[in-house]
């Protein structure tokens, strides 16, 4: 079997995996290769009836470019674009193209207007190591929250992860504040830039333009911006360090990290639609694909 998740019991997914092999002409006997396997995943959502656009804390929502949307039609203009390609290109075509970064020049060779996205700027991929800090945190975040315990993101072995914090990304970790924070300082952080994320105005590349900003205090600013009084929101005089919280004191230095742990999908995402066997198994495939 090589259609992820082809044990979906709910008819959305099943017809969505229906749809999929009539579209590329696949069955479970198909043989994908890594790239097609991520192409399969990501049309197994766009071609569902309902729930059918990726969102934060789902692989193919930065796999795929969906974080570059701030509005839900921004998302569905992308997933249209997706849709209209799926027609006009074959799997291997589409799963060349993501691979080597030229989803755009594809769309482009077979006459898909892609001028609306670059407007918002939107791009269909995955974004470079160099930008993908910030998608990566509100992935993190996500995920935590989301107390999905049993998920690969609670990485021991990740080099890219320190002891102390095995759910994040050191560049997450020391460029958002969470480096040596305590238990409950950690847990206000996650649950204050989860609110972030979801503030009408928050602007993810703002918001990383901000960190990077040699200025340290444009970043607290840029947050200010968006939740005015956040400091007093986010401080307990019995349970924070009277530092806290220490944003800008620390910046991640050297290369960018390639922390995939957090892109994978999550057990919650469906509600119960693998059950653990097929969970465990479908991530082991993502994991072992993730490395080749
Ligand atoms: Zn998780
Ligand atoms: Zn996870
Ligand atoms: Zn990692």
């Amino acid at each position: 079997m090589n259609i992820p998740g082809s044990g979906g019991m709910f008819f959305h997914q099943v017809s969505a995996i229906l749809e999929l092999q009539k579209i590329f002409s696949v069955n479970e006997d198909t043989d994908l290769s890594a790239s097609e396997y991520f192409v399969v995943c990501l049309y197994r959502v766009l071609l569902r009836d309902f729930n059918d656009i990726p969102d934060t804390g789902e692989a193919e929502w930065i796999r795929f470019g969906f974080c570059y949307c701030t509005t839900r039609s921004q998302r569905e203009l992308l997933a249209h674009h997706y849709i209209q390609l799926a027609s006009h290109a074959s799997l291997n075509q589409i799963a060349e193209a993501w691979k080597s970064d030229e989803l755009l020049e594809l769309m482009a060779t077979k006459d898909i207007d892609t001028s609306s996205l670059l407007s918002h700027g939107i791009y269909p991929r995955r974004p470079s190591p160099e930008t993908i800090g910030i998608y990566r945190l509100m992935s993190e975040v996500t995920h935590i929250l989301n107390g999905c315990a049993i998920c690969p993101c609670n990485s021991f072995s990740c080099q890219f992860h320190s002891k102390e914090e095995p759910s994040l990304c050191l560049e997450s970790e020391i460029d958002y504040g969470f480096h040596e924070t305590n238990t409950w300082e950690r847990w206000q952080l996650l649950n204050f830039y989860s609110s972030l994320f979801k503030n009408p105005k928050f602007h993810p590349r703002e918001l990383q333009k901000a960190r990077r900003d040699p200025d340290t205090k444009v970043f607290e600013a840029y947050i200010e911006s968006l939740v005015p009084g956040f400091r007093r929101a986010l401080i307990n005089e019995h349970l924070t360090d009277a530092m806290f919280p220490k944003f800008a004191r620390m910046e991640f230095k050297g290369e960018h990290p390639f922390c995939n742990c957090a892109i994978h999908s999550m057990v919650v995402s469906e509600g119960t639609n693998l059950g653990p066997i097929g969970y465990f198994r479908q991530m082991r495939d993502e994991r072992n694909r993730e490395q080749t």
